[in-house]
């Protein structure tokens, strides 16, 4: 890329360049001792019927309290556990976590789901790590629901997907995160058993309400066809939330609920959660 021998050597010395390096690499240090420093927590983030706006779940989202930077956020080192294989311990306790903390709620109807990364799919203990988590903490497997990205698939490899389908036998379910933004074909659709499609924000935030709503409603047609049920993510608005109800989706999950909260604010959250004030501005959106 670099043209001349100068330009090559100027990258080298770029002071910004090392410093960049070097906070990389102290960030990889302390991840590699962030479980065993207990820096991680889970928050949850509701999920809801459109419907009657009752709590079906919540999803549990990984958050690195660093002491030095402060929060860190998963899309910023997720990836990075994922290139220095930290993932699968910290995967495995996100997992273990989920389900000891939902295996507490009041609530036993409720669902809680879980991102696993591709990553932890490459090795077969994760089909040990999750049943263990289901016996030790209680939980049902029905009330575990695992999310996973179309990149899971791109490997093509029957080890995978035969992972896929025994947590699919456990009861376990496995809803599709981010749908419609990766590269894998459609055709994956087919072999692979989820049970729910997840709406990617980006189709429910996008500026070109026109087109953006006919891609949700081409999302949708596939999951009615495929026997599947849809959330939409990111729904931030009251109009955003009256556009999904009113196109069909199932459930919504996004700020204009709630945003993500502590693992000891859920029980309360749901002993007060009162759906009526969702639905009374989503009826009213829908009549002006
Ligand atoms: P995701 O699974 O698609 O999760 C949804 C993300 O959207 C979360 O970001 C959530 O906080 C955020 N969000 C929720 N409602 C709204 C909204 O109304 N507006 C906007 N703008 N954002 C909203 P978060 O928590 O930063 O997580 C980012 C991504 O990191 C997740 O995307 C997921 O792919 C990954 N991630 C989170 N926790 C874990 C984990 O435990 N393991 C793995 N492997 N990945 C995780
Ligand atoms: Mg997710
Ligand atoms: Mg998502
Ligand atoms: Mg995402």
């Amino acid at each position: 890329q670099a043209k001349g021998l100068g330009r090559a050597r100027y990258c080298v010395f770029d002071p910004d360049l090392e410093a960049r390096a070097l906070a990389r690499h102290q960030i990889e240090f302390d991840l590699r001792r962030a479980l065993g420093l207990r820096e991680f927590v889970l928050v949850y983030q509701p999920q809801n019927s459109t419907r009657d706006g009752r709590i079906s779940g919540f999803e549990a989202l990984l958050r690195w309290m660093q002491p030095v930077r402060g929060p860190i956020s998963p899309a910023e080192f997720i990836p990075l556990a994922e290139e220095i294989g930290e993932i699968h311990a910290i995967g495995a306790w996100v997992i273990r976590s989920a389900c000891f903390e939902a295996a507490g709620w009041a609530d036993p109807t409720l669902t809680v789901a879980v991102n696993v990364s591709p990553v932890q799919f490459e090795n077969d203990n994760i089909i040990q790590i999750v049943s263990a988590a289901l016996k030790d903490s209680g939980l049902a497997a029905s009330r575990l629901e695992i999310e996973v990205t179309e990149g899971v698939l791109l490997t093509e490899s029957p080890e995978v997907l035969e992972r896929l389908w025994s947590l699919n036998r456990m009861g376990v379910s496995i809803a599709m995160d981010d749908f419609g933004t990766g590269y894998a074909s459609l055709s994956y659709l087919n072999s692979f058993p989820f049970s729910k499609i997840k709406i990617d924000k980006s189709f429910v935030q996008s500026e070109h309400s026109s087109r953006s709503q006919a891609l949700i409603s081409a999302i949708l047609a596939i999951g009615t066809s495929l026997g599947v049920t849809t959330i939409a993510e990111g729904v931030e608005t009251p109009d955003q939330f009256a556009a999904i109800r009113a196109i069909g989706c199932h459930s919504v999950q996004g700020y204009y609920i709630s945003r993500p909260m502590p693992a000891e604010d859920v029980a309360d959250y749901i002993s007060r959660f009162d759906p009526e004030p969702f639905l009374r501005h989503a009826e009213q959106e829908q009549i002006a």
